[in-house]
This record gives structure tokens, C-alpha cells and sequence, in this order.
């Protein structure tokens, strides 16, 4: 039985009511113009940053099998995955600070499913035309107009897809070679299967997708509620100045006629990517992308009324109260992020680009040799994170007469390079009983600041 209905839910009856194509109308504005701007800047650096070079190298990439990210001047390694962390933490707390401050900026302007999606309307539009021509054309029979309309689309769509899993895959191999192996047909399974899919995920999303991601997957949208106060930067229709609504002619006084600013045009409908109704309050599919402010604006400005209508507000401005933007939660946000912040440049900052590893020999106690001496044997390893070459001075105490043998004092270390060094430490039999602490010292020779140790332990007789 249905509820609410007397009537039994016969088999063909459905609970499931399939969401209707969305057909953005087409924008001109200020905001939509900063949103063309976030948009062509944002995907230029997705697609140019893996084509830099930095000391002879790529820029930016994340090298996974060799286990080093390389971040313009910068290499990280396994050990500085603090930093890394830190780095998240710092993001995702500046989501939250300026989603406090400033509503969804992040979902209108920055966010990849935002700008992706923006990109693919535009192809949509140029092989497709306007709102109403793609409406038009959808509900045509098919044609050989329409068959060339929507090739070509698919063509430009499934290209630039391909293009962004080939890029994608390019901030984890070099993106040089990736190209040169694709084109001998060379490239190994798990590359394929990275790029088909990052591409394949960009045609679904930003392709078909389109504002279910945001409405259904994102989890951003489901808890960026929590984030809001009555003082926080919102899109708002402004219902007192707004109602009530009508039709009505430009000549018409909307005071004598007893009306409200709003024309019910419902263009702040059509222009939403969302495909909400504004008027309707907050809604949390709303993606903070300020198109119903321009489409808004562009109708007050014909009817001369004030701009403003649809505009960024608060619910505190809105009732006539006074925004606050000092706030305690921005305080804290902030407080935080200051804290964080410093202490992330800091870190980098006093980092040093060495790193020594003593793994002692296992296999034997101590040797003993001749003319009295007792030796233990070590690989130490030493990683230079510097991008150029580096010399470094070794040397090791911690009991009388301890030296090194096997190296010459100074071992030269590549550029980004972990160099396996087996050494033997050796001192007189009269200064070694039992277990002894001892410590290796790395400095590098143009720099004493720069100087790693690391303890190990030193094995002589039992005494
Ligand atoms: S309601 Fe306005 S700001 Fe919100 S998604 Fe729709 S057009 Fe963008
Ligand atoms: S665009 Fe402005 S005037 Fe037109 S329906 Fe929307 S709120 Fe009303």
C-alpha cells in the first residue's frame, strides 16, 4: 500500500523519480567573469605546472616509487611526512576559516567539480549552442544536424578527459617520457589504468554528473552547515524587498501596484547550476557560485531598481542587525592557523637536508686484528635532500681511539641521493669492553650548520 493512498503499489510502480537535466543558461556579470578567471587560472596550472623545470628535473612531482616528492626547490622524503601532514591540516583548517568568513567561496570558485564542470558547459555551448538550442536540440528527433552537434561535443569532452587523466598521471611520472612512451604505444599497465581513470572520472563528473556530485557525494556539502553562523557570507534572496512577486511592466510603479522588487522571471533559476530556486532560502545545494546575483542585477538594471536583490549577505544583515566579522570561532580558526603556519615555516626553515641511518653488522660481535685492535662494522646511510651535489666530513667518538676505516673522512653524496656506505670502526683492544655508546657525526663541508648524528653501539670482550 502506498502511503498516504488507499490505492495497492501495483508492479510497475516506482518510488525512484529520475532528476531532470539541468540546462545552465548562459551568464554575462561580474562574478560571472571572476568565475571564467578561477576557472582558466586554476585548470592553466593543472595542466602547464607538470611541464616546469627546476634544476633540470620536473618541477613538481610526486615520485612514489623512488619515494621522494619534489616541490619546486624542494624534496621531500618519507621521513618528512610531518611536514606533509601538517600541510593537510593547514588546508583543511583554512577551509574552515574562510567557510566561516565567507560562506562556500571554495564550492563556487575553486572547487575541481566547480571549475571542470564550468569548462565542459563551455565545449556544451560551443558545439551545442545556448539554453534554449540545447533544450531545443535534446528534444529534436535525431538528425544529421544533431548527430554532428553531439559528436562533436563528445569529441572535444572525451579529448580534454583524456588530457586530464594524461596530465594527472604526469604529477607522478615524468610527464616528458609519459608522453614519448604513449606515443611508442610503451606504457606500463598500472600508468594506463591511472590516466584512463582520472580521465574517465572527469568525463562522468564534470560531463554527466555535474551537480549530483555536489548535491549527493560531496561530504563537504553535508557538514559545511556546521561552519555556519548568522554572520557568515551567504547568497540570499532579500524576501522583504523582493515580495510579494509579480509580473509587471517596466513602467509600472511596483509601490502603486502593490509589488515587491521581484519580476518572477525566474532567471536566477535558470542560471543555476544547482537548479534551485534562490527565493527559496538557503539550500544546502547551493553552491555559493553568485550566478543568480549577476542574472538578478543584469534584470534590476533594466527595470531600474537597486542592484542587489539576490546578493551576498548575512542572516543578520538580512534581519537589520549588524554583521559581526570578529568573531570568536575567527579568533580560534585563526589563532590556530597562525600557530600552524609558523610552525610549518619554521620547520622547513631550521630542516636539515641530511639524513644519516647506522645500521650496525649483525652478523658478528667484534673482530679482532692484528697489532691489538677491535673492529665492528656499520652501513651507514646518508641521504642528501639537497637537489645539487654535496661532500660530506664523517667521523665517529664515543670511545677512546675510535676511527673510521673504509672512507677517506669526506664521501660525496648526488644531488636527492641515498648513498649506502659500509665502514669499519676500529680502536685499540685497551679501550673497548663489553657494549659502548657511540656516535657518528655527518658534516657537510661548505657548511657546518649542517651536522646530523646518530647514535649506535660499539662492541668489545667482555671484561
Ligand atoms: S542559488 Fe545562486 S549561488 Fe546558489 S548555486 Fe544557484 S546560482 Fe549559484
Ligand atoms: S532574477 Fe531576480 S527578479 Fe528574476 S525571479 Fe529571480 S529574484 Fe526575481
Amino acid at each position: 500500500m502506498a502511503i498516504g493512498s488507499d490505492k495497492p503499489l501495483t508492479q510497475s510502480a516506482s518510488m525512484y523519480e529520475s532528476a531532470g537535466k539541468i540546462y545552465p543558461r548562459e551568464q554575462a556579470g561580474r562574478f560571472s567573469k571572476l568565475s571564467k578567471l578561477a576557472t582558466v587560472i586554476l585548470l592553466g596550472l593543472y595542466y602547464v605546472v607538470p611541464w616546469l623545470t627546476w634544476d633540470a628535473r620536473q618541477a613538481v612531482l610526486f615520485d612514489l616509487p623512488a619515494r621522494k616528492f619534489y616541490l619546486i626547490g624542494l624534496t621531500l622524503w618519507p621521513q618528512d611526512f610531518p611536514f606533509l601532514a601538517l600541510l593537510l591540516i593547514i588546508l583543511a583548517l583554512s577551509l574552515f576559516f574562510f567557510t566561516a568568513l565567507a560562506g562556500r567561496l571554495w564550492c563556487g570558485f575553486a572547487c575541481p567539480q566547480t571549475v571542470w564542470t564550468e569548462a565542459f558547459i563551455w565545449m556544451e555551448q560551443w558545439t551545442e549552442g545556448t539554453r534554449s538550442q540545447r533544450m531545443k536540440l535534446d528534444k529534436a528527433p535525431w538528425s544529421w544536424n544533431k548527430l554532428r552537434r553531439k559528436t562533436s561535443k563528445q569529441i572535444l569532452w572525451i579529448a580534454f578527459s583524456m588530457w586530464t587523466g594524461f596530465t594527472f598521471v604526469g604529477y607522478f611520472t615524468p610527464i616528458r617520457q609519459l608522453g614519448v612512451d604513449i606515443i611508442a604505444l610503451n606504457v606500463g599497465g598500472w600508468t594506463l589504468f591511472w590516466g584512463l581513470f582520472y580521465g574517465f572520472a572527469t568525463y562522468g563528473n564534470a560531463g554527466f554528473m555535474r551537480e549530483q556530485v555536489c548535491k549527493y557525494m560531496c561530504p563537504y556539502a553535508r557538514f559545511q552547515s556546521a561552519m555556519f553562523d548568522k554572520d557568515t557570507l551567504i547568497i540570499s534572496y532579500d524576501e522583504k524587498r523582493g515580495e510579494p512577486r509579480g509580473g509587471r511592466k517596466r513602467s509600472v510603479d511596483p509601490a502603486a501596484a502593490g509589488l515587491g522588487h521581484c519580476i518572477d522571471c525566474t532567471l536566477c533559476v535558470q542560471v543555476c547550476p544547482t537548479g534551485i530556486d534562490i527565493r527559496d532560502g538557503l539550500q544546502y545545494e547551493c553552491i555559493a557560485c553568485a550566478a543568480c546575483i549577476d542574472a538578478c542585477d543584469s534584470v534590476m538594471d533594466r527595470f531600474n531598481y537597486p542592484r542587489g536583490l539576490v546578493r551576498y549577505t548575512t542572516e543578520h544583515a538580512l534581519k537589520g542587525d549588524t554583521t559581526r566579522l570578529l568573531r570568536p570561532r575567527m579568533f580560534v580558526y585563526g589563532a590556530l592557523l597562525l600557530v600552524l603556519i609558523t610552525g610549518l615555516i619554521t620547520a622547513m626553515a631550521t630542516r636539515t637536508p641530511v639524513i644519516l641511518d647506522v645500521i650496525r653488522d649483525r652478523n658478528s660481535l667484534y673482530r679482532e686484528l692484528p697489532n691489538d685492535m677491535i673492529e665492528n662494522i656499520y652501513t651507514l646511510k646518508l641521504i642528501n635532500q639537497r637537489s645539487t651535489a654535496r661532500d660530506f666530513r664523517l667521523s665517529v667518538d664515543g670511545v677512546p681511539g675510535l676511527a673510521l676505516d673504509g672512507v677517506d673522512g669526506v664521501v660525496t653524496v648526488a644531488g636527492g641521493d641515498v648513498l649506502s656506505l659500509p665502514v669499519r670502526a676500529r680502536t685499540h683492544r685497551g679501550s673497548a669492553y663489553g657494549i659502548m655508546n657511540i656516535t657518528f657525526t655527518v658534516v657537510a663541508t661548505d657548511d657546518d650548520g649542517v651536522t646530523v648524528t646518530e647514535d649506535s653501539r660499539f662492541i668489545g670482550p667482555m671484561p
